[in-house]
């Protein structure tokens, strides 16, 4: 029998060291003034097709350059943001952000998908579809061109709760993908009882395919799983050529990661074409 409970934020109290709680006191302080004072904002990483290098998507990841400590990774502000209380206007910014890029885009003439990151705890309660309906009212983005990756899926606790809130997010019009699929325990479970469209391998399994056999079966094993569900599956962290060979030759339709494109700015997507990628990644895609 599941719990019915939500996600319980873990206690300041309880974080590992005083730089910790130090750090976290005044993020809470100033998460909000850095939303609205620019400091943060998104880039993008570009999602291609295998077989012709054709960019097929963006994934936006949300960064914030603090004016004196400088960039702060998404990894380092995330789970405090989430802490502090302030993860549903964090992820507000990031979704409208996300979708106005979208329309500018389009303006420009490129017609892309755009996918963002939603954590998991989000997916216990219903605010977070008023929060998708109202972004996409008042962008007026395509919401048939938003994809929305699930993060740390095993941090789902009540997965009841989790299939009517998705379920709704997809009578919107967005693609419900769940993301670093492979890690963490609820993994299957999740793959099972949740309406997802979309699955990306998590790149702890793509990186290490050309080096480790159990990584490289475990990934075809995933794009057959994916098959059979009929579910897209992505593969997230391509760092090289040799890796992007072995997902073709597996069937692997779309992949993202540093060999096809670090995450890059707006402008910088605007220019991003097939000839984008390294001549060495050209010749086998
Ligand atoms: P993710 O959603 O799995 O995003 C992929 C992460 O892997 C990104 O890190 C990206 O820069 C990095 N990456 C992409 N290709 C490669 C590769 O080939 N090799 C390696 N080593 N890394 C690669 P980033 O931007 O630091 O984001 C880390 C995580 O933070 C994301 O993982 C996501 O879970 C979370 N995140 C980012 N933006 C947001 C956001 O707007 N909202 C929420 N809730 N979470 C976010
Ligand atoms: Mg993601
Ligand atoms: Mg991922
Ligand atoms: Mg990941």
């Amino acid at each position: 029998e599941r719990t019915t409970e939500t996600y319980e934020p873990i206690e300041i109290a309880e974080l590992a060291s005083d730089e910790d709680l130090i750090w976290n006191i005044s993020l809470q302080a100033r998460i909000d003034s850095a939303l609205s004072n620019g400091e943060i904002y998104l880039i993008y990483q570009p999602k291609i097709l295998v077989q012709s290098g054709e960019l097929v998507g963006v994934e936006a990841l949300v960064r914030w350059r603090d004016p004196v400590k400088g960039l702060i990774p998404p990894d380092h502000f995330i789970r405090q943001c989430e802490n502090a209380g302030r993860m549903t206007h964090l992820t507000r910014h990031v979704l409208e952000e996300a979708c106005l890029a979208g329309n500018a885009f389009e303006d420009r003439g490129l017609k892309l998908p755009i996918a963002v990151n939603i954590s998991a705890t989000l997916v216990h309660e219903r605010d977070i579809v008023r929060m998708v309906r109202e972004v996409l009212d008042e962008t007026g983005f395509d919401p048939l061109r938003l994809t929305l990756e699930i993060t740390e899926t095993y941090r789902i606790s009540n997965f009841e709760a989790a299939h009517d809130v998705l379920s709704e997010l997809a009578a919107l019009g967005p693609k419900i993908s769940m993301d670093d699929f492979g890690v963490g325990a609820a993994s299957l479970e999740a793959l099972q009882r949740l309406p997802f469209s979309e699955l990306k391998i998590d790149r702890m399994f793509t990186s290490a395919m050309n080096t480790d056999a159990k990584a490289a079966g475990i990934v075809r094993h995933v794009l057959r799983l994916g098959k059979e569900l009929r579910i897209i599956v992505v593969a997230e962290g391509v760092e090289d050529g040799s890796t992007l060979t072995l997902l073709r030759d597996s069937g692997c339709l779309v992949a993202q990661g540093f060999a096809i494109s670090r995450p890059i700015s707006f402008d910088e997507i605007l220019k991003f074409q097939r000839f984008s990628i390294p001549e060495e990644l050209r010749k086998m895609v």
